[in-house]
């Protein structure tokens, strides 16, 4: 039995946590190739092949490749399919877009957020915003899973495996095509692997006040998060949103500034180590989860933190 794992690359360089988490997450499975899949330049193969616990990396270097476009990654997966019972990737954006064509083209069902291998057949997973877990037994012959990688710790990188080259032979023209990425760009930790993350709220106000939540994030060399309600309001970007229909972080560290602790805002962060909230109501649902609580306003306590900090 053997394992295909898609490499998490974004902007043509190994997302080397996600990758490395996914790693930890499907070693009991069988022998694991990592599959690169990035523009010619990319130096994303010989940063897997450092990856402990995998036996091999597959190259695939083309121009289609270099933004993640679901439909060439998918040919290319289906294309290497045969010699793999199990094709994984981390739950991430791209993992999401790229795995269900690759499970509907093999005709299977795709296994989404796992978050243990039970068994070859058996995967946890979970449902109703993390209310519950799910445990699902696969029978079909070949199992295409997306992980949660939050809840692995990732694989130590001091391995040197060999890299083959997957030759390509033609890469079909797709519906799609790539016009541009717009991101945040940002010295600050990315927001799933920082070990240290700030978040803030509706109570935050306004996006100027966000200005607090980051001096605090820049001091404790933390991500930047935010609730929905945070986001809907404008208060911050899109991707800096945590929660059921956000992102998914584990983190060392989670401080919740300004934020009720809806459960879907819980279902993205309640796997923290430890979770400090600071909240004006005693009684705001996030002091349930909270190791530790601080009953305060904010605009108070937030800035004498950071200066004593
Ligand atoms: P509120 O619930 O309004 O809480 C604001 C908090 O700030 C209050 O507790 C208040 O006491 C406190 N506060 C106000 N002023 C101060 C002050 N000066 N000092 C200290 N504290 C203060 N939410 C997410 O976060 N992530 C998701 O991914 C997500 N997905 C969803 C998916 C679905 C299908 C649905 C229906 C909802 C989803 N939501 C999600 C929304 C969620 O239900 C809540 O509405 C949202 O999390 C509330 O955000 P909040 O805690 O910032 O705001």
């Amino acid at each position: 039995m053997s394992v295909l794992l898609i490499a998490e690359i974004v902007n043509d360089e190994l997302a080397v946590d996600q990758t490395a988490k996914s790693v930890t997450a499907v070693k009991t499975l069988g022998p694991i190739t990592i599959l690169c899949a990035s523009g010619e330049n990319s130096k994303a193969a010989e940063q897997a092949a450092k990856i402990d616990g995998i036996s091999k990396i597959l190259s695939a270097k083309a121009a289609e490749f270099e933004n993640n476009l679901a439909e060439p990654v998918t040919k290319l997966i289906t294309d290497l399919a045969t010699d793999y019972e199990f094709i994984v990737s981390p739950a991430t954006s791209s993992g999401k877009n790229i795995l269900p064509r690759v499970a509907a083209l093999l005709d299977v069902m795709v296994i989404t957020d796992i978050t243990k291998v039970i068994s070859s057949d058996t995967f946890e997973r979970p449902i109703y915003a993390g209310n519950a877990i799910q445990k699902v037994q696969s029978s079909d012959r070949k199992k295409v899973i997306s992980i949660r990688t939050a809840n692995f710790e990732a694989a130590r990188e001091t391995n040197s495996v060999p890299i083959d080259t997957v030759s390509i032979n033609q890469i079909e023209t797709t519906k799609s095509s790539w016009v541009e990425d717009r991101g945040q760009s940002s010295d600050r930790p990315e927001l799933t692997s920082a070990k240290v993350v700030v978040s803030g709220g509706r109570g935050i106000g306004s996006k100027e006040n966000f200005d607090i939540i980051e001096k605090l994030a820049n001091k404790l060399g933390a991500a930047v998060g935010a609730s929905r309600a945070a986001v809907d309001s404008g208060f911050a970007p899109n991707d800096w949103q945590v929660g059921q229909t956000g992102k998914v972080v584990a983190p060392d560290l989670y401080i919740a500034i300004g934020i009720s602790g809806a459960i879907q805002h819980l279902a993205g962060m309640k796997d923290s180590k430890t979770i400090v909230a600071i909240n004006k109501d005693e009684e705001a649902p996030i002091f349930q989860i909270a190791d530790l609580g601080l009953v305060a306003d904010l605009f108070s306590a937030v800035p004498e933190l950071e200066k004593k900090l």
